[in-house]
């Protein structure tokens, strides 16, 4: 028997109803602040993701799905939705439109890593971006919208982090302070940490094991080495989230895991859950990022949740999404002739555009009537041997359990008009 992939899941019928729940919110949220819906390519030039997410993080040295396609060109399945949103900014010209561009999506992201609860090699995620604008007051609207759609879910013990890990001009020497600091402690850290040291210094400090953790806290915080454009940037965007009366806490050790971030840097955690494996989603600014990739300094930010964990906290906390309104008809039948008029009267409905569900091969009424309630179906009709032979049908109504004959012409009359 063949199984879903490792880290891959299929979303049943019966989970949809939370899918389609926190799509509807997200979608809803981000006509709300005005973003509008972007789709980019399943698979992307690796040399983008390379380059943008950078050569020494766990996700391109580990993480991607490549694959060299026909004509020898290597590509990869997004591992990240924001590079690709940078790449088609540039490419469609969006420069051009009024600033901030505000982009949002649903993506299907690709990693392989070691699957657990809420770790998968194939995820969902929402996301958002905002384009060509470095205002503070953009960051804490980023981070409310965030905050709005948790909380649109039903979902509030949430705890949003901030950081700020400074810019290009200042994570230099915060980098070699941590260094410096570090290099006392290599022996003790774990082999995965070892070679963030060499590599990626910055992500000691989210490391999760315990051997890390007494290094992680007392490493020299980013905040106390930022310049004083990005001190004041970092101050206003705090004073904003006070001013809106967004709860935050400040978290020196939040750097996140690609390295085009620079300056605000923010995650949304389940409360009392430290593990970043927890986190609902995060984002935070790439203010070099379309620079990087051939277009003019453009500041952006942007932000994005995972669906699965999303609909794993919903279920943690009870939240079941309002259930669907029962809709459609049923077409049941007991007999040849009867069939021949269910079938000509489930073809009539259904080019009039209603949701028809009907009956095959030779059940009971009572089976027929069991597959109706299951359906979701709303009325059905009944063709017998009697009733057909006075082109009448038994209507059904499913809500109430009442039923009376009426004429099949009638029928139509009143359900395919327009
Ligand atoms: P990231 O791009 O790593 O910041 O991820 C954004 C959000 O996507 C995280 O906060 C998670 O909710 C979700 N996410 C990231 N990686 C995975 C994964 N492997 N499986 C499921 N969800 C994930």
């Amino acid at each position: 028997m063949y199984k879903a992939p490792r880290g891959t899941a299929d979303i049943l019928p019966a989970e949809q109803a939370y899918f389609r729940y926190v799509e509807e919110r997200a979608a809803e949220i981000c006509q709300r602040y005005g973003y509008m819906r972007i789709d980019t390519p399943v698979f992307e030039d690796s040399r983008l993701f390379i380059r943008t997410i950078g050569p020494g993080t766990d996700i391109v040295e580990k993480e991607t799905y490549s694959f060299y396609d026909r004509s020898g060109h290597i590509m990869t399945l997004r591992p990240e939705g924001t590079a690709p949103i940078c790449r088609a900014y540039l490419e469609h010209g969006m420069h051009n439109l009024p600033k901030p561009v505000r982009l949002y999506y649903f993506a299907a992201i690709f990693r392989y890593e070691r699957p657990q609860k809420g770790r998968y090699r194939q995820h969902q995620q929402f996301g958002y971006e905002a384009l060509g604008e470095g205002d503070p007051a953009l960051d804490a609207e980023i981070i409310d919208m965030a905050r709005c759609f948790f909380k649109s879910l039903g979902l509030r013990r949430l705890s949003m982090q901030v950081n700020s890990i400074g810019c290009n001009k200042c994570r230099p020497g915060y980098l070699k302070k941590l260094k410096g600091y570090y290099s006392k402690y290599i022996d003790q850290l774990c082999p995965e940490c070892k070679g963030r040291y060499r590599k990626n210094p910055i992500r000691l400090l989210d490391c999760k094991k315990p051997s890390c953790q007494g290094a992680a806290n007392g490493a020299p915080k980013s905040t106390a080495s930022l310049c004083p454009e990005c001190r004041e940037h970092f101050k206003d965007v705090l004073g904003y989230l006070r001013l809106m009366k967004i709860p935050f806490k400040q978290n020196h050790r939040l750097v996140r895991g690609l390295d085009y971030y620079t300056r605000t840097v923010f995650e949304v955690q389940p409360q009392g859950d430290g593990g970043a494996q927890s986190a609902l989603g995060g984002g935070g600014r790439y203010d070099d990022l379309i620079e990087e990739l051939g277009g003019k300094p453009t500041p952006a930010i942007g932000f994005a949740a995972g669906i699965e964990r999303t609909v794993l906290n919903l279920k943690e906390h009870g939240i079941t999404p309002p259930a669907p309104k029962a809709q459609g008809i049923y077409i049941a039948y007991v007999g040849d002739k009867a069939r021949e008029e269910a079938v000509k009267l489930a073809a009539q409905l259904r080019s009039a555009g209603l949701p028809v569900y009907r009956s095959f091969g030779q059940k009971s009424l009572k089976a027929q009537m069991r597959q109706a309630n299951a359906s979701g179906a709303d009325q059905a009709f009944i063709f017998g041997e009697d009733e057909i032979k006075n082109g009448k049908v038994v209507y059904r109504d499913m809500v109430e359990g009442e039923q009376w004959e009426i004429s099949v012409d009638e029928v139509i009359a009143l359900l395919t008009q327009v």
